[in-house]
């Protein structure tokens, strides 16, 4: 049968985009794309990079401050949302450009249009057009989620959070995970008085317990308001903002709410159930190793389909599907041992096991020092940093190894290829410490604090 295209591609974010420029300009395939919304996707449009401006944007006024405990005459002003914004959006429009020209170039015919899936080799485009393709990938992300309950509607999400008209003095962030977390500290640090709510007993549930306690003890060192143990029970707008009632009791008036409660795959109304493609519980378009689905035309790669829930890895798997599909390589994704970081303030870099998931596993060392870094323990400030490694007792390979630090995300990049690799504890040691430097600790910790 001829098909217009060898594979049409749903979805213009980070995965979708890589799978199309590759099977179409180092493959040869005759590719086509649809977005319906911006390329570029969540990672660029809504999530990690103007995430990461906003980081960056929320650091200098500590930095001002502990420029002047320095030494310097500093002036530190107000933070100026406006004149942010105007710059953010000038990047984000650069960024979309980019990424549309990166498809030009590679010859993938783009459609700025939803699609949604006829059969196994057709779409449907909201143009009215229909096109058919050998393959198909479903690479549509995912979408935040926010829970029912009274005045809901009142609260933001990170998606709105980049295009606020101003900035609000108060905030009440709902959440415990890396969304919440991370703009807790960062609408903190741009001088917003930020309170946190989190249902659980701390927040980052999954993470090492000793790294999650201490980027929380410092959270609320810096200036979090934060509730563990917290819920939303009702919210209403009243004439100074809007008012919460809490689930421990207490009520409070914010300028704004903002819920990171979760994503969900983004698969409602793709017609992809009608054609057989089986969806799991949450909606995620199930697949196997080589991200086909239970429709063997149909393939799907990143947030869609709930795997790790991270940018590298949808690209990774774009990846992988080109060379399994279209270079006759099959390629497993390879989702073992996977660093990531946690832009919070302090940082977290993180790879491999928490010490509770190791011990659960086998015999472990734990190797972690916590301590005061030199840079502002000379300012007298007190925030503390962690290295930590958890090693197997047995195979003395590096299961685990946790950073909280300023720049603990460009440590974990490095550290971590050593302990992709298989690096032991012994390999850690036998590399000469980078002297004055915080990560040298994880080269020069001698004793495990304990084993388990
Ligand atoms: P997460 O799943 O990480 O966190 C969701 C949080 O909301 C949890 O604390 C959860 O609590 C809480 N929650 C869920 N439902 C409710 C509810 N009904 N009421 C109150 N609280 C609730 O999601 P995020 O939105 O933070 O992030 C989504 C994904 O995006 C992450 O998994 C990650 O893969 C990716 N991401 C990665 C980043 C990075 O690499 N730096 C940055 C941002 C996002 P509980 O723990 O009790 O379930």
């Amino acid at each position: 049968m001829d098909f217009d295209y060898d594979l049409f591609v749903i979805g213009g974010g980070s995965g979708g985009v890589r799978a199309a420029r590759v099977a179409a300009g180092e493959a040869g395939a005759r590719v086509a794309l649809a977005e319906e919304d911006r390329y570029g996707g969540t990672c660029v449009q809504r999530g990690c990079v103007p995430k990461k401006l906003m980081v960056f944007a929320s650091t200098y006024g500590v930095s001002a401050r502990e420029a002047q405990d320095y030494g310097w005459t500093m002036m530190a002003g107000g933070f100026d949302w406006p004149s942010f914004r105007g710059k953010l959006e000038v990047e984000l429009d650069r960024l979309e450009g980019v990424y549309r020209k990166i498809l030009k170039s590679n010859g993938v015919e783009t459609f700025d249009a939803r699609a949604r899936l006829k059969d196994a080799h057709t779409v449907e485009l909201s143009t009215g057009e229909t096109r058919t393709a050998k393959h198909i990938l479903v690479a549509t992300g995912g979408w935040p989620v926010k829970p029912e309950f009274p005045g809901a509607d009142l609260a933001i999400t990170s998606n709105e959070i980049f295009h606020l008209e101003t900035l609000p003095k108060s905030m009440l962030i709902v959440g415990g995970g890396y969304i919440a977390c991370e703009f807790a500290c960062i609408l903190n640090g741009l001088g917003v008085k930020v309170t946190q709510f989190y249902r659980g007993a701390q927040i980052l549930r999954g993470f090492d317990d000793e790294a999650r306690g201490l980027i929380s003890e410092e959270m609320i060192e810096n200036g979090v308001g934060l509730h563990l143990g917290t819920n939303v029970l009702e919210m209403k707008r009243v004439e100074d903002g809007i008012w919460v009632k809490a689930t421990n009791g207490k009520e409070y008036t914010v300028d704004q709410v903002m819920f990171a409660t979760g994503r969900a795959p983004n698969s409602a109304d793709l017609g992809l159930e009608e054609i057989g493609v089986t969806l799991g519980r949450n909606g995620q378009i199930e697949v196997d190793a080589y991200s086909q689905t239970s429709v063997p035309s149909v393939y799907a790669i990143g947030d869609v389909t709930d795997r790790v829930n991270l940018t590298p890895v949808a690209i990774r798997e774009g990846m992988a599907f080109v060379e399994t599909v279209f270079k006759g390589n099959p390629t497993p994704v390879d989702h073992d041992m996977i660093p990531s970081a946690i832009f919070t303030q302090p940082e977290m870099g993180t790879i491999g096991l928490s010490e509770e998931a190791a011990r659960d596993r086998e015999p472990i060392e734990v190797y972690a020092t916590s301590f005061r870094a030199m840079q502002t323990a000379f300012i007298g400030k007190p925030d503390r940093v962690l290295m930590k490694l958890i090693v197997s007792q047995k195979t003395r390979r590096v299961l685990g190894c946790h950073i909280v630090a300023p720049q603990a995300g460009e440590m974990i990049q490095l550290a971590g290829i050593a302990i992709k690799m298989g690096a032991t504890k012994e390999d850690f040691d036998r590399v000469v410490a980078v002297h004055p430097t915080m990560s040298e600790e994880l080269v020069t910790m001698r004793t495990p604090v304990r084993t388990a």
